[in-house]
């Protein structure tokens, strides 16, 4: 089937395609096409690319996606694991010189690209999603502006404030190196096949005074440390942290160092990592530099 034949807003046209082509959808690989038209119009519109402008895709599946950013005349790199859907993709998309596709798992593959993007889109695999936010915000240059769909649920938790039970420390990296923002919601019968879940379009634009990608890097670290256990106070959960990084500390003085830069700050030593707003948990972390 061809490219003209195969129509993206109807699920009988795809899994003809599909069987055509000795494929099946996996849902481990959380393979749910977005065949609502509008809906995909308003995610091309919301990534705000250019003709000429570099963007990934992550996870084209079998292009419906794909074909819009294409129309758009960006040059496109799209990560794709399925090798099945790889080897389709290449023939439906064989005229379009701006076109590359990089093959394999995107959490393997995404920090050997050369030409970063300033666009990065993806219709993310649900059991993935939070992996693949997060690497890309410890990418080396950050785009300028990414918009991805993943479960309704984990877009709150990435927008989630202290104090609630989504905060987490994906809610704490991605509002304090980007603004976010969810955009809309995405209902099931968008998808096919159908999730029993609705999603959300979310849009993230790296923050004007960001971190370096080393320090992200770092801080990312240090918050997945800080709220690594739910039940333990951040003193404890850093005692760990900071031992891991100066094995030859004492932990006695790790101990009072600690607590003096909590002193300082006017945290209570008593208090938990989801307590605490970003800002707060990047003051520690820049803090504890000293030590
Ligand atoms: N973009 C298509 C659409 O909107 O119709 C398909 C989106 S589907 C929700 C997710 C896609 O991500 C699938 O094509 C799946 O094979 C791919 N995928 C899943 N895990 C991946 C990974 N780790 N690296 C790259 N692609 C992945």
């Amino acid at each position: 089937m061809s490219q003209d034949k195969l129509n993206y807003d109807s699920p009988a046209s795809i899994q003809a395609f599909l069987e055509q082509n000795g494929l099946a959808v996996s849902k481990r690989l959380g393979q749910n096409f977005l065949i609502d038209r509008s809906v995909r119009s308003r995610i091309v519109k919301a990534l705000e690319v250019e003709e000429g402008m570099q963007v990934w895709e992550i996870g084209p599946g079998i292009g419906a996606m794909t074909i819009l950013l294409l129309e758009e005349k960006v040059r496109l790199t799209a990560f794709e694991i399925d090798y099945g859907f790889v080897r389709v993709l290449k023939g439906l998309f064989s005229e379009y010189e701006n076109f590359c596709i990089v093959k394999g798992d995107v959490l393997k593959t995404l920090c050997s690209q050369k030409d970063l993007p300033a666009r990065i889109f993806g219709n993310l695999p649900y059991n993935s999603a939070f992996a693949i936010i997060s690497d890309i915000l410890e990418m080396e240059i950050l785009p300028q502006h990414m918009v991805f769909t993943l479960q309704k649920e984990a877009a709150h938790r990435m927008v989630a404030g202290p104090g609630t039970k989504d905060y987490s420390s994906l809610s704490v990296l991605c509002t304090s190196v980007c603004d976010v923002r969810i955009l809309f919601d995405i209902g099931s019968s968008a998808f096919w096949p159908r999730p029993r879940v609705t999603s959300s379009a979310v849009q993230l634009i790296p923050k004007k005074k960001s971190m370096s990608a080393l320090e992200r890097k770092d801080f990312s670290d240090f918050v997945r440390a800080a709220f690594s256990s739910r039940r333990k106070t951040l003193r404890n959960t850093l005692r760990f942290w900071i031992k891991q990084r100066s094995p030859f500390l004492d932990e006695a003085k790790i101990d009072t160092q600690l607590q003096g830069i909590l002193e300082e700050l006017g945290i209570e030593s008593s208090i938990r990592a989801e307590a605490l707003a970003p800002d707060e948990l990047f003051a520690i972390y820049r803090q504890l530099q000293s030590i």
